[in-house]
């Protein structure tokens, strides 16, 4: 899932995320919820008809952000109670309200709100954070049920995400719990937040292990390129990592032979295009040379190119690893990508 954190993906009009082929996106409650209003959006139609996307969306529940970005925040069993980055004015997030605002956002796939601590985190840390998840996920689901019954049927799935940082037995009892409580699908969050990457994948099969078949799982904020096919093999089905977007901003494009950070002196003359196997239409028409150009020059284009190069390569991968799955070889793609991006630049 491209990451379109403000109801757009920064740099790319909707009508090229469309002819990229992301069939769904991912917005930022915290933001939305700030700037414009969920009660604004709400009143203009929901996000879909706001931004004039038709496909999917899931929205975060906002917390990630509130523990990351925003001041002053005190958790309490109630939520978490934080002053807006934006102007300073002070909120307080439930479990009720992130569901709410949601629901008001119009979003195709929800997430509870957890509790998100700094990591490495102590066990005990970890221990009531993971606690206070769980109920505040059966908070988030009881009103969740309880606006759906009032309602008729609402056209959201809402997800419970695991948490229990690097501890594989609480990562596992927050699975069980949540599996009570039953959700449409499961994310595991607080992962690629730091902690080596064989912990990441070692904590995520843990949980995977535990998941129903017939539930969507969704690791959030992964992940790097060479990275993605090892997490489909763990069993997820759902990403989203504003690397690709990130990245191309700061002039780091995605290649199937790695990584070509443009703005270096040996693509001044390259006539190529950034990726020769690329088929995007920024590959079909322009060359290395062009993009560094513009990215010297401080144009607005150098990123819009760059991102969508960056998200066509993202959402490749995703098509590779299906084919991949379909001709039983996705451990030597997997293999054969981390080879790539461990021989460094193109
Ligand atoms: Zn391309």
């Amino acid at each position: 899932m491209p990451v379109g954190t403000q109801a757009t993906i920064k740099g790319l009009r909707n009508e090229a995320v469309e002819e990229l082929g992301a069939e769904i996106l991912l917005a930022n409650t915290y933001h939305l919820y700030l700037r414009p209003g969920h009660e604004l959006v709400r009143k203009l139609g929901g996000l879909h008809k706001f931004m004039s996307w038709n496909r999917a969306i899931l929205t975060d529940s906002g917390g990630f952000q509130v523990f990351s970005l925003s001041e002053l925040r005190k958790v309490t069993e109630e939520g978490v109670r934080f002053r807006s980055h934006i102007d300073g004015s002070e909120h307080l997030l439930t479990p009720e309200k992130a569901a709410e605002i949601q629901l008001a956002l119009g979003s195709d796939i929800a997430m509870v709100l957890d509790e998100c601590i700094e990591t490495p985190a102590p066990r005990d840390k970890a221990d009531s954070a993971l606690r206070r998840t769980t109920q505040w996920a059966r908070r988030a689901r009881k009103y969740f049920l309880e606006q759906q019954d009032r309602t008729g049927d609402l056209k959201q799935w809402q997800f419970g995400i695991v948490q229990g940082a690097t501890f594989a037995d609480l990562r596992c009892e927050s699975t069980h719990q949540l599996l009570e409580i039953d959700f449409p699908g499961y994310a595991i969050g607080g992962l690629a937040v730091g902690e080596p990457h064989e912990v990441t994948c070692e904590m995520t099969a843990e949980v995977t292990g535990l998941l129903p078949q017939d539930r969507l799982r969704y690791l959030m904020g992964v992940g790097k390129p060479e990275q993605i096919a090892e997490y489909v093999a763990l069993g997820i089905d759902m990403m989203d990592c504003v690397l690709p977007t990130r990245a191309a901003r700061h002039a780091c494009l995605y290649t199937s032979r790695g990584r070509v950070l443009i703005k270096n002196a040996r693509y001044a003359e390259d006539q190529n295009p950034i990726d020769p196997q690329c088929q995007c239409s920024v590959c079909r028409r322009y060359t290395r040379a062009y993009l560094r150009h513009l990215f010297a020059a401080g144009e607005l284009t150098a990123a819009i190119l760059a991102t969508h190069h960056n998200v066509h390569f993202y959402l490749d991968i995703m098509r590779q690893i299906r084919e991949a799955i379909e001709f039983g070889n996705l451990a030597k793609f997997s293999s054969e990508m981390r080879a790539k991006y461990a021989a460094g630049m193109a």
